[in-house]
């Protein structure tokens, strides 16, 4: 929850857990906003790809907690699969089993997630329900700072590189409404360096941080 004496909270949410999260990590220290973290604990650094000609690599998680301490830990899928796919079982082992390691490296049940490819269905929800979560983010943006009613099906504002980032982020800080508003960005920090723009993260930072009626929280400390 936002204390009772903030009107207005920022949030950021990233997913896959790849090398790129340590400058990210770097930069909101930096700044001191807060950061959701979405991991996929099968995958620790099993996999590498390239995104735009630059290399991503996944991290060994059991090395991760010192990187993301601080910020908050959710699920993202054990081993990042399209949860519409899977048999009931399957889902079962790729939801509960990322929480249960996750909580094993970091020590804290997480209560949050990110969908997969954004893909999700009642059976999903469900499942994640089941499992604790208090709400899980899909890729839809809102364009909107309101609180949402259903947090398992939660949109966030928008992603870091939406046309309107800036714009929206000059709405948020002149929004004067009684009703909580909370600006919610989300990406992969690989992004940053396949689209040669790290620069437009802390242009956005510089602008929203350190503002004394704002409150920096992770995704759970504000939604939940
Ligand atoms: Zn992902």
């Amino acid at each position: 929850m936002i204390p009772e004496c903030f009107r207005k909270a920022v949030t950021f949410s990233y997913d896959d857990g790849n090398e790129q999260d340590i400058r990210l990590v770097e930069l909101c220290n930096q700044y001191q906003v807060k950061c959701t973290f979405n991991l996929n604990s099968g995958l620790n650094a099993s996999t590498e790809w390239s995104y735009k000609g630059m290399p991503v690599r996944r991290l060994y998680l059991p090395e991760c907690t010192e990187l993301y301490k601080g910020h908050e830990i959710a699920v993202h899928g054990a081993f990042h699969r399209n949860m519409t796919e899977l048999s009931r079982q399957e889902l079962y082992e790729e939801i509960f089993s990322d929480r249960d390691k996750l909580t094993e490296i970091f020590g804290s049940v997480p209560v949050g997630m990110a969908y997969p490819y954004g893909c999700y269905s009642p059976v999903v929800t469900e499942m994640l329900r089941k499992a604790g979560i208090c709400y899980a983010r899909t890729v839809h943006s809102s364009h909107d700072f309101r609180r949402q009613q259903n947090l398992l099906c939660f949109s966030p504002t928008c992603h870091h590189d939406d046309e309107n980032l800036f714009s929206l982020a000059e709405t948020f800080l002149h929004s004067d409404s009684d009703e909580i508003q909370i600006f919610y960005i989300w990406g992969h920090s690989y992004e940053f360096d396949g689209n040669h723009n790290w620069d437009r993260i802390e242009r956005l930072l510089d602008k929203i941080a350190g503002k004394p009626d704002i409150f920096y929280g992770t995704n759970a400390e504000i939604l939940c």
